[in-house]
């Protein structure tokens, strides 16, 4: 295509050289979420500044295509038909991050893996972020997702988020005008989460190593490791553990198509290789009902759903 010829800003931008990103055409999500499930995104997008950023999303609006903003998709089920608009991730400029030791600080990017952050606090003996030891994906998912354990979260770390909002205008929200719940975030669907500030503060390396080996030591004991999953796929009902009432209700084994229900962890539905989001969809509704009719409660999936109808 020449850009002469191109009929929308989005067309344009595809053929645009000084476009500093990637767009990759029906891209499956597949390779792009940790369940290893999900059919073609029309476009997939890894723009590497804030700039190819605003002109991305400029082009989307000006040319009326949906977007869709992820991380490494590790709490993402995306549907068997893919998506009909642009995923974009955040690539280069994104990936940065840098410790001020005067304000003592993280100043990371949203494309920043949550791994990477956690290790570099451990090297530099900062104490803060020790819950978030192998949880998969980036800083922007895990602040949109308010990642963390049943005591600990993300969002009690945060000083500040800096997020490019629908009209591509960048604004910087501090803590005082953010909202954390469980698992739950303030942040709309169309806002991007480009950097945000972290609090982390020195502290005894042993105490901090010893943290971190407690979370791992527990994640290895209770939860399914090395399979193609989104972690937990239940949030807990209030004083009540989503695992416990699947595996009382007698869910763990249960499968449909490719999709199990742990028998490791049974809040885990694991792909066996050959799951489909249907087989997916198909078992959290199983599920689902086999513990309303047990005890009356409803579960509330966790993990966010990406081009179902
Ligand atoms: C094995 C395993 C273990 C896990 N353990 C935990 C755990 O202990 N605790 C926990 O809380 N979670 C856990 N998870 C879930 C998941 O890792 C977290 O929710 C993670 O923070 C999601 O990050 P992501 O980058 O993969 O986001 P994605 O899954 O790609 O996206 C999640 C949501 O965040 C939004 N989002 C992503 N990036 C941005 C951005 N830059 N700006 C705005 N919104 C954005 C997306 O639109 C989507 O709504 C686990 C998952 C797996 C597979």
């Amino acid at each position: 295509m020449c850009a002469r010829h191109a009929q929308t800003a989005f067309d344009a931008l595809l053929v645009n050289p000084l476009f500093k990103g990637e767009i990759l055409l029906d891209e499956p999500m597949a390779k792009h979420t940790t369940f290893r499930i999900g059919g073609p995104a029309r476009y997939f997008a890894r723009v590497g500044s804030l700039g190819a950023l605003k002109h991305l999303l400029a082009a989307c609006a000006e040319s009326d295509v949906a977007w869709y903003v992820a991380g490494r998709g590790s709490n993402l089920l995306v549907s068997d038909s893919g998506f009909d608009g642009v995923v974009i991730t955040l690539g280069h400029d994104f990936m940065n991050f840098r410790y001020d030791e005067d304000t003592q600080r993280f100043y990371a990017g949203g494309g920043v893996l949550l791994s990477t952050l956690v290790q570099d606090s451990f090297r530099r003996c900062l104490a803060g972020l020790e819950f978030l030891v192998d949880t998969p994906g980036t800083v922007g998912g895990a602040l949109s997702m308010n990642a963390g354990t049943s005591t600990d979260y993300i969002g009690a770390q945060v000083e500040s988020v800096t997020l490019l909002d629908a009209q591509q205008e960048l604004i910087r929200l501090d803590k005082d005008e953010l909202l954390w719940g469980y698992r739950k975030s303030s942040f709309a669907p169309d806002e991007v989460i480009v950097e945000c500030e972290l609090a982390a503060t020195p502290a005894d390396p042993f105490y901090i190593r010893g943290k971190m080996e407690a979370f791992r030591s527990r994640r290895r004991k209770t939860q399914p490791l090395g399979v193609a999953s989104c972690g937990s796929m239940f949030i807990n009902p209030p004083d009540a553990s989503a695992g416990k009432l699947i595996e009382q209700a007698g869910c763990k084994g249960l499968s449909v198509g490719g999709a199990c229900v742990s028998d490791v962890h049974a809040n885990f539905i694991i792909n066996d290789g050959r799951a489909t989001a249907d087989d997916v969809v198909a078992l959290i509704e199983l599920v689902q009902m086999k513990v309303f009719e047990c005890y009356g409660v409803k579960l509330k999936p966790e993990v966010r759903f990406l081009g179902f109808a």
